[in-house]
């Protein structure tokens, strides 16, 4: 039977410690971490993440600006908003909840916020940086799987990572930065061959494919450490449940350790997104980072990027 790998408690921890941090530079530095979001739309999940994202950035004492846009607004009516935001000295980070409607190009979008306002990590510069070993703000949901990787394995010099999935937003920077702590990586899609024994080789298994309970106990290798990042819906006894990309039962008796859905990788992503927001805010006022939420997030060890 696997270690359940409790990405609830590690968030909590996180957050924590954010808003010790927060108060600091509150109460020393005058500052107050902004957060922006920005909701186009009414898609039922959208709306619960941002709603999630502002009551947690207020909980850890920062300041939370909403922005709720029509499905129907002009790209140009967006373009202006961010543009503001990029010049509000209130607001430390913006973020847009993706996706958004068709007559908007979302790379456009991406590409307006200012690389030192992108929270999520998602502008060229950013993804440049994460890509060749500097230091950028790294996407937030990768980030919160390589701190339960690193928090779960310690060291992961040279163990064999196995990213299913290669999105922009999970696949490829999760890949970008398991090789900065020098793993093994290898990405796996939709047109990967012999999938499963792909699969079975990886030491670290993150799955990031967005289909249902995908990957089967058989297709882990004994004693791997699986991290499920997948949230899909289904109907089960007459209700919604959220399930992972990973058949959990199977996979828990195989795994050395797993995340479960709901209460792993979801609950990281938030609190990356908190202490992307309070490194921007660090960064923007030339304050330098704390050592120990650096420890935390990382743990124990600073970023390799040899
Ligand atoms: P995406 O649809 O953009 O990308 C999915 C990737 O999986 C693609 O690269 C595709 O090639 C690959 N893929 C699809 N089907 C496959 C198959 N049968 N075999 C192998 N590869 C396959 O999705 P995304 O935005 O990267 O998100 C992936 C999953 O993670 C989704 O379930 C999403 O809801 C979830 N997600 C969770 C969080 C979180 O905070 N927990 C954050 C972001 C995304």
């Amino acid at each position: 039977m696997s270690t359940l790998i409790d990405g609830k408690a590690q968030a909590t921890r996180l957050r924590e410690e954010i808003g010790r941090q927060v108060s600091r530079l509150r109460q020393h530095e005058l500052v107050t971490p902004g957060l922006a979001v920005i909701l186009v739309g009414e898609d039922p999940a959208s709306q619960v993440y941002v709603r999630n994202k502002a009551t947690q950035a207020r909980e850890a004492g920062m300041s939370s600006f909403e922005y709720r846009l029509a499905d129907s607004v002009p790209q140009t009516k967006l373009l202006d908003l961010i543009e503001r935001l990029n010049r509000d000295p209130e607001v430390h980070g913006i973020l847009v909840q993706l996706p958004l409607p068709p007559q908007v190009d979302e790379s456009r979008v991406i590409q307006a916020i200012h690389p030192d306002k992108d929270i999520d990590g998602f502008h060229p510069i950013n993804v440049g940086n994460i890509a060749t070993g500097g230091h950028g703000m790294a996407p937030c949901t990768p980030l919160g799987c390589l701190m339960l990787l690193k928090h779960q394995l310690g060291d992961l010099s040279g163990k064999h990572a196995v990213v299913l999935g290669r999105s922009n937003i999970v696949g490829k920077p999760m890949a970008s930065l398991l090789l900065q702590k020098h793993c093994t990586v290898t990405v796996a899609h939709s047109r990967t061959r012999q999938l499963e024994e792909v699969c079975c080789q990886a030491d670290i298994l993150v799955a990031a494919a967005g289909r249902t309970r995908l990957v089967k106990g058989d297709w882990i290798k004994p004693g791997a450490t699986v991290i499920d990042v997948g949230i899909n819906r289904i109907e089960a006894d007459g209700r919604m449940r959220l399930v992972g990309d990973v058949d959990f039962d199977s996979a828990r008796e195989v795994a050395g350790a797993l995340t479960p859905v709901p209460g792993g990788v979801g609950p990281m992503t938030i609190a990356c997104l908190l202490l992307n927001t309070l490194e921007a805010t660090c960064r923007q006022h030339r304050i330098p980072f704390p050592d120990n939420i650096m420890s935390l997030a990382w743990g124990g060890t600073s970023s390799e990027t040899t």
